[in-house]
């Protein structure tokens, strides 16, 4: 290709030259959550760019469970992160870990540097710990346990594995330096006492490693090249770099981190979104108002509009936060050629066209959609009766309202021109049926040009349309408000997040919809077939996106 410039990301640049110096030859990623809650789009940033690293470098890419914290993590969970990330594209093939299998590796770990005098058993409490920890302006305190002997440390750590002691009561620490001006330096702790059933390993232990202790170890036992991870832990590299070099692996990895995927106005925290669920505010973790991946899934994204949303925001050593707005920008280009154009009416009003044959029927022609003949076309019904959206309809219409108004002719969709005669109220003075004549000359397809008309409005045959529901969102929070409430930390909720429309109607091939088919309603938006409340005779749409926005892509990023 002539004068392609090919930019790197930096961690692409870190490799890169990795390769080149020789400091490794195979590159290994992985992604390693926590299994204490449903993934998010933050999260399928992490898993993009490690399978993308991997993939792009010929290398190997790991699916590992950080399930060292025996308190919160639940089998639900491992499923569907594992659900997730196949939909998202992430494949690890036979390469799925558990971290807790190697607690036994994590354990000779340790005593390997309790042998090296680099550990410890201290009995100070929490709290203790803390004091003596010092603080960013004052160095910490060398631990009374500090000076213990290899042999006693050895002991002790053996007995707290047999469950000698209660939980709290003791715990290994590193031996570093306690007035290093990391904090994270100031002899960590790498393993405590905790009585609890872990869901992996059940009762065999009754100790348990420090993620920060553990990670690297993992990291290392699977070869892994590039441990990339997020900004915060930025601080505990030189605990990890001390935990490789100390534990003396061969082929080091090397912890890398990069900036944290934030949404403007949007709730991305796993804390919040469990507390939105655990409250019953939304329908689960699958809500199609949350940014988990699994609601994502049932709102209608589909994975090359994440992939592609992942590629525009870059990677970055700055926190920065995305408009949710670039997110329907990517869904809305995925779908705009590949989806059918079908016709639906979400608040429905009745058209009579009275010089149409009662008992007649024909069947139109119509392309599914007119920017991809590969699409196909389908078959419409037309007949007398018909429902059109409420708001086509004005009894006395505004300037430049070019729908329908008494005299006004419009065209209707893949059908005929129709000029509104009349309209009957009910005793409310609700519109209740607009009375068109059609013209048969003016057929779609069939050429003809005597005159034109300003405005185009879409269809359902009455009898043949099928009745159901279209559910559509807002943001679940109030943008004016801003996310969180300033004085309790709470949610600004927005009221109107969900509206549910139980009274639509849906051309006859709509009809066939299946869980997560989703299609162009023409002038309505992308909808896609709800996948936990959708029945073939009841079905249900989520809105996905409407179809026009102002957002404009970044150029730098054209
Ligand atoms: P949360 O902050 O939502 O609770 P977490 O960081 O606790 O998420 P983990 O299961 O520990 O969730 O994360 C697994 C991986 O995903 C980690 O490598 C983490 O750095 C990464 N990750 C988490 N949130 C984001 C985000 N917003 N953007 C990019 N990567 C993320
Ligand atoms: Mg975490």
């Amino acid at each position: 290709m002539e004068n392609e410039i090919v930019s790197r990301n930096f961690i692409e640049q870190i490799i890169e030259e990795d390769l080149k110096e020789g400091h490794c030859k195979t590159v290994r990623t992985r992604f390693p959550p926590e299994p204490n809650g449903y993934l998010h789009i933050g999260h399928a940033k992490s898993i993009l760019l490690n399978y993308g690293l991997a993939k792009k470098y010929h290398g190997k890419f790991h699916m590992r469970f950080d399930d060292t914290n025996p308190t919160k993590e639940k089998t639900e969970f491992v499923d569907s992160i594992k659900e997730d990330i196949e939909w998202l594209g992430a494949d690890w093939e036979d390469r799925l870990f558990f971290a807790s299998d190697y607690f036994q590796q994590m354990y000779e770990a340790a005593v390997k540097l309790i042998k090296k005098g680099k550990a410890y058993v201290s009995e100070l409490n929490a709290e203790q710990i803390r004091e003596y920890r010092g603080t960013l302006t004052e160095p910490g305190k060398e631990d009374p346990a500090a000076g213990r002997s290899v042999e006693e440390n050895l002991r002790l750590f053996e007995e707290m594995k047999e469950g000698k002691y209660e939980d709290g009561a003791m715990v290994l620490r590193a031996r570093i330096d306690m007035s290093s001006p990391n904090i994270n330096m100031r002899d960590p702790i790498l393993y405590r006492v905790a009585h609890m059933t872990h869901h992996n390993t059940k009762d065999q232990w009754c100790i348990y490693p420090m993620y920060d202790f553990a990670h690297p170890i993992e990291d290392a036992i699977e070869g892994i090249s590039h441990s990339i991870c997020t900004l915060e832990f930025e601080d505990h590299r030189p605990l990890y770099d001390w935990v490789v070099r100390e534990l003396e692996y061969e082929n080091p990895p090397k912890q890398i981190e990069f900036a944290k995927l934030y949404l403007t106005n949007v709730v991305t925290g796993k804390r919040y979104i469990k507390k939105l669920v655990e409250d019953g505010i939304v329908d689960g973790w699958d809500d199609p108002r949350l940014v988990s991946i699994a609601a994502l899934r049932r709102r209608g994204f589909t994975p090359e509009s994440i992939q592609k949303f992942v590629e525009l925001c870059g990677v970055s050593k700055a926190n920065s936060s995305v408009d949710y707005a670039m997110l329907e920008y990517c869904i809305r280009e995925d779908l705009k050629l590949s989806r059918s154009r079908m016709m639906a009416v979400l608040n429905p009003i009745k058209l009579i066209i009275d010089n149409y044959p009662e008992g007649q029927v024909e069947y139109l022609d119509a392309a599914n959609n007119l920017e991809n003949e590969e699409l196909g076309s389908r078959k419409i019904p037309f007949c007398r009766e018909l429902y059109i959206e409420r708001e086509d309809f004005m009894e006395e219409p505004p300037r430049k309202y070019f729908r329908l108004f008494p005299g006004n002719e419009v065209r209707l969709m893949h059908a005929y021109f129709v000029k509104c005669e009349s309209f009957v109220k009910d005793e409310d003075g609700n519109v209740i049926e607009v009375h068109c004549t059609y013209d048969p000359e003016t057929k779609a397809g069939s050429g003809f040009t005597g005159r034109k008309v300003k405005g185009t409005i879409h269809w359902v045959p009455a009898p043949y349309a099928q009745k159901c529901e279209v559910r559509l969102y807002e943001n679940l929070v109030d943008e004016e408000k801003g996310v969180y409430n300033k004085e309790d930390g709470s949610l600004n909720l927005n009221p109107n997040s969900l509206t549910v429309l139980k009274n639509c109607y849906i051309e006859p091939a709509l009809a066939e919809a299946k869980p997560y088919d989703s299609y162009q309603f023409v002038r309505q938006g992308f909808f896609c077939t709800d996948a936990k409340d959708s029945k073939p005779d009841a079905l249900v749409f989520n809105r996905i996106v409407s179809l026009k926005s102002s957002y404009k892509l970044p150029t730098q990023n054209k």
